[in-house]
C-alpha cells in the first residue's frame, strides 16, 4: 500500500452500524454494536455496510418474523438483485488486491443469520406470537444465502461470522464473547 490503508475490508449487516433498522424491542445499543466496531477500529479494517434487506423490502414498521415468512421466490429475487449489486462493488475492491476478510451477519435473523436463524416452533396451537413461539436452529438467513451464492461465483472467500442479537444473547450469554474472540483472531 502506498499510504496508511490496511487493505482489509469487513462487510457488515446494516444494523451492526445502525440499530435503527431493527424491529422494535430488539436493539441492545443506542446507536451501533460498540464492541464490534471498536474491534474493527483497533484492527484497522474498513467497513462496508450492506443496506438492510428487510427495510428495502418491507419498510421500517415491519414486525419481527421467522425465516418461513421471508423464504419466498419473489423475496429471493429482490435479495438476489441486492446481493448481485454488492458483489459487483466488492469485486472492484478485490481487483485492487484488497482483502474482504469477513462478512458479519446478524445471528438469529431470518434474513441476515449466518449459522442460526429463527423459525416457528413446531406444533404451536392457536395464534403464533414472536418471540414466544420462535426457536433458533442451524441455518442461514434468506439474504445471506443469496449473498453467499453470489460471492461464491467470484474469487472472494471471506469468513462468515454471525454477531448474536438480543434473543440469542439472552439464551446463551457466553456466545457474544466467543464470537468477538473469533473475530479478533481472524482480522
Ligand atoms: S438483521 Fe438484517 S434484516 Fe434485520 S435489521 Fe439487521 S440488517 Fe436488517
Amino acid at each position: 500500500m502506498l499510504d496508511k490503508r490496511s487493505g482489509k475490508i469487513v462487510v457488515v449487516s446494516h444494523c451492526i452500524l445502525n440499530v435503527h433498522s431493527l424491529e422494535e424491542n430488539l436493539a441492545v445499543y443506542p446507536g451501533l454494536e460498540e464492541e464490534v466496531v471498536n474491534l474493527l477500529i483497533k484492527k484497522g479494517a474498513g467497513i462496508y455496510q450492506i443496506p438492510c434487506p428487510e427495510v428495502e423490502l418491507a419498510g421500517i414498521f415491519r414486525k419481527p418474523l421467522p425465516k418461513e415468512s421471508y423464504d419466498h421466490p419473489k423475496i429471493r429475487k429482490v435479495y438476489n438483485k441486492l446481493a448481485g449489486s454488492i458483489t459487483k462493488t466488492l469485486s472492484w475492491y478485490k481487483k485492487k488486491d484488497y482483502k474482504i476478510v469477513a462478512v458479519l451477519g446478524a445471528e438469529g435473523s431470518p434474513t441476515c443469520g449466518i449459522d442460526f436463524m429463527g423459525r416457528w416452533k413446531e406444533n404451536i396451537k392457536g395464534k403464533k406470537e414472536f418471540p414466544r413461539d420462535i426457536e433458533f436452529v442451524s441455518g442461514m438467513g434468506v439474504f445471506m444465502e443469496e449473498f453467499k451464492t453470489s460471492l461464491n461465483k467470484t474469487k472472494i472467500h471471506p469468513d462468515w461470522i454471525g454477531i448474536p442479537g438480543k434473543s440469542l444473547r439472552s439464551l446463551k450469554p457466553e456466545i457474544f464473547a466467543e464470537i468477538l474472540n473469533k473475530l479478533d483472531n481472524i482480522i
